[in-house]
């Protein structure tokens, strides 16, 4: 498919350093994005869909990094289906998977993890709920693993790696698995703060700066929060992704964010939501946490969206979350919901409303367009301007 969103008011890019892309129309090949900003009118004429954006604000679609997810689009921890599907009307595009915890009397022997991060990796290969890509399969490190396990899962496409439920007396004794799965290229990541399963302990500062994963999960708690000093600690002394979650503690995550920015550290800020958990399914998690950062942290709305887009892709090497030409054509149309004070998606969220979701678009294909089952509507009209396929845009449940 051919796809074009033309008379868009705003191009966000999703790279915090540079966040805005000049002119008004992005057309999409396939999968891939063709141009960002300019189109020829015969450009335009040639796709078999045109999405008119009505002014609303396009941003690249966004990257929950933190997501719980299990087997198929069910979380057992809160007994529902749907909920990643959910997301999508959320804007969100891609989930990366926080590991497999959830699973109902999930194995904690080696042969047991490393089964269950192939299967779940495998599983969500070719299966995109609602349109969205699903990295799932992280591997839970638990005592009794070797190098040697995680070279064999890394053949299997394993390449996420998660410390902090293991099995371990001490946060410390994960260092050596954690230096493992790095030579193995894969992306390791360490619970913060106090334990969200009784038992597994706090891990602070000290551990994180011992440790040295690629990422902080939930730096600002999970939802329990390590001491206010340690994060400056983190942020000076080591170079560690810090990923701020919706469902950890407020007042640590605009701490941290602030600080990250006046530290020049706000490259390393990633968004994710932590959920579902006990905490809940929250579709709207990103939203929120891109309106929390901009209203109360003083974070400009285009860089907190970049937080939770271009940021995480570039710490896990995924293909999506910047719009440049090239790039995986996940696009998500924002707007200043109905209703509102602000007149535009930007103000809205710097103004603390979460912006209304007009359209999403993944992997190419809209998988809505005009009304988000979960956010207020926008205030422009968004919608199909030219469909030469036999296709329903409007977002019914299919
Ligand atoms: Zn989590």
């Amino acid at each position: 498919m051919r796809l074009a969103v033309t008379n868009i008011g705003t191009i966000v890019s999703g790279d915090w350093r540079d966040p805005f892309v000049r002119g008004d129309t992005i057309v999409v090949s396939g999968p891939k994005l063709e141009s960002v900003g300019a189109a020829s009118a015969a450009e335009v004429e040639s796709c078999d869909v045109v999405i008119d954006a009505g002014g609303a604000t396009a941003i690249p679609g966004l990257i929950d990094s933190h997501v719980h997810v299990t087997f198929g689009d069910y979380t057992p921890r809160q007994q529902a289906v749907g909920y990643l599907e959910s997301y999508v009307h959320g804007g969100v595009t891609t989930a990366i998977s926080a590991s497999e915890v959830h699973v109902p009397g999930r194995p904690r022997d080696p042969e047991g993890v490393k089964a269950l991060a192939v299967a779940a990796r495998k599983c969500f290969d070719g299966y995109r709920p609602g349109g969205m890509t699903v990295h799932a399969g992280s591997v839970i490190l638990e005592p009794g693993l070797t190098g040697n396990d995680l070279g064999e899962i890394a053949k299997q496409g394993v390449w996420l790696a998660k410390a902090g439920f293991g099995a371990f007396a001490s946060p410390y004794e994960y260092a050596p698995l954690i230096a493992a799965a790095r030579a193995h290229d894969m992306i390791t990541t360490v619970h913060t703060g106090g334990s969200s399963i009784p038992g597994s302990g706090a891990i602070t500062g000290d551990h994180l700066l011992a440790l040295r994963p690629d990422v902080s999960f939930h730096v600002n708690g999970g939802p329990t929060a390590m001491p206010d000093r340690d994060f400056e600690r983190v942020i000076r002394e080591s170079d560690i992704a810090l990923q701020i979650c919706t469902a950890g503690n407020l007042r640590t995550a605009l701490l941290c964010a602030s600080l990250a920015r006046k530290l020049e550290a706000f490259a390393r800020v990633l968004i994710g939501t932590d959920t579902p958990t006990g905490s809940g399914i929250m579709p709207l998690g990103m939203l929120y946490t891109i309106a929390h950062l901009a209203s109360l942290a003083g974070i400009a709305p285009e860089a907190a969206i970049a937080a939770a887009t271009g940021s995480n892709a570039r710490v896990y090497r995924l293909d999506c979350g910047l719009l440049a030409a090239g790039k995986a054509a996940d696009i998500v149309l924002i707007d200043a919901p109905d209703g509102g004070t602000q007149s535009d998606a930007l103000s809205a969220i710097r103004n603390g409303d979460i912006a209304a979701v007009g359209a999403v678009i993944s992997g190419g294909e809209p998988r809505f367009v005009g009304r988000s089952r979960n956010t207020p509507a926008t205030t422009r009209k968004i919608r199909i301007a030219k469909c030469s396929l036999p296709r329903d845009f409007s977002g019914a449940r299919h």
